[in-house]
């Protein structure tokens, strides 16, 4: 345990076992995932860490049980738990959290970090730097301080329910989502994506102003990133190029620049996110 200072950790154990909420349009379950990550860890286990419990990690759960001469009957329960050892002895909110701690509450506040629209890198239950940084400004994002320790406050802002795009946006492309917002093997994507052949025109979803037309290097490639007030920023990435210059307002509908497969991505589509103050949010309820 680190030394942690000013924080009360009796304050952090009478809290008690968490259960997170992500919310209503959240599907997964951020101690369903710490049990996929645990499952992982005992190498039982390789689907997605999507929080919802299916076939896979019901018999990924059975399997570990048979290993370990327990009656298999899929429930991860207290023997189960015991059986999972150190890494699962600690659910979220019983203990403070901090960098270079690893275990089942690790990954359970990873993915509720995510959910409320601060990914961070793999969910693997080790709170690593990428961890801290997401922490950060997630506090950050709920009026905390931005210590980078997961404490009560941090805890009770994470079953807040999950934050919403406040404006109606227009589609960028009509597309069929390819790959949703959220989790994502055992990363968790931010974002959608829509696929659409090379050179297809991309619109903006909302009028606003530029604030960002160039290459990233982050992955994102050709990015256009569009500023619609009120903290709402609309992304668009892997673009061909760009149509738009920083700066420029632009309505509805604007071309902003045209599908492309720039940056980290393994053919042409359009990443299209959405940030609310910063966090990253599910843009398909926002779509008229
Ligand atoms: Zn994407």
């Amino acid at each position: 345990m680190p030394r942690l200072g000013h924080i009360k950790l009796a304050t952090a154990i009478a809290a008690g076992a968490l259960v997170l909420a992500p919310s209503a349009h959240a599907a997964g379950r951020p101690a369903v995932a710490a049990l996929q990550v645990t499952l992982r860890h005992h190498h039982v286990y390789r689907g997605p860490v999507d929080g919802i419990v299916g076939g896979a990690t019901t018999a990924a759960v059975m399997r570990f049980q048979r290993l370990h001469g327990l009656t298999p009957d899929g429930v991860a329960g207290p023997k189960t738990r015991r059986a999972f050892g150190r890494f699962a002895k600690h659910v979220l909110g019983s203990r403070i959290l901090a960098r270079g701690m690893t275990g089942w509450d690790v990954a359970e506040l990873q993915f509720a970090l995510a959910w409320h629209g601060f990914p961070n890198a793999a969910i693997d239950g080790g709170f690593g730097r990428h961890v801290k940084h997401a922490l950060i400004k997630f506090q950050r994002w709920a009026h905390l301080a931005p210590d980078g320790i997961a404490g009560p406050g941090t805890f009770r802002a994470l079953r807040a329910p999950l934050p919403r795009c406040p404006i109606a946006l227009a589609w960028p492309l009509r597309a069929a989502v390819g790959s949703p917002f959220g989790p994502r093997g055992i990363a968790f994507h931010p974002g959608i994506d829509l696929p659409g052949a090379t050179g297809t025109p991309v619109g903006a979803a909302a009028p606003g102003h530029v604030i960002f037309a160039a290459h990233d290097p982050s992955g994102y490639g050709n990015l256009v990133e569009v500023d619609h007030g009120g903290g709402v920023v609309s992304m668009y990435a892997h673009l061909s190029g760009f149509s738009v210059r920083t700066g420029q307002s632009i309505a509805t509908g604007t071309r902003v620049g045209r599908i492309g497969s720039s940056g980290e991505s393994t053919g042409p589509h359009l990443h299209f996110e959405v940030r609310v103050r910063g966090a990253a949010v599910d843009p398909v309820p926002a779509f008229g």
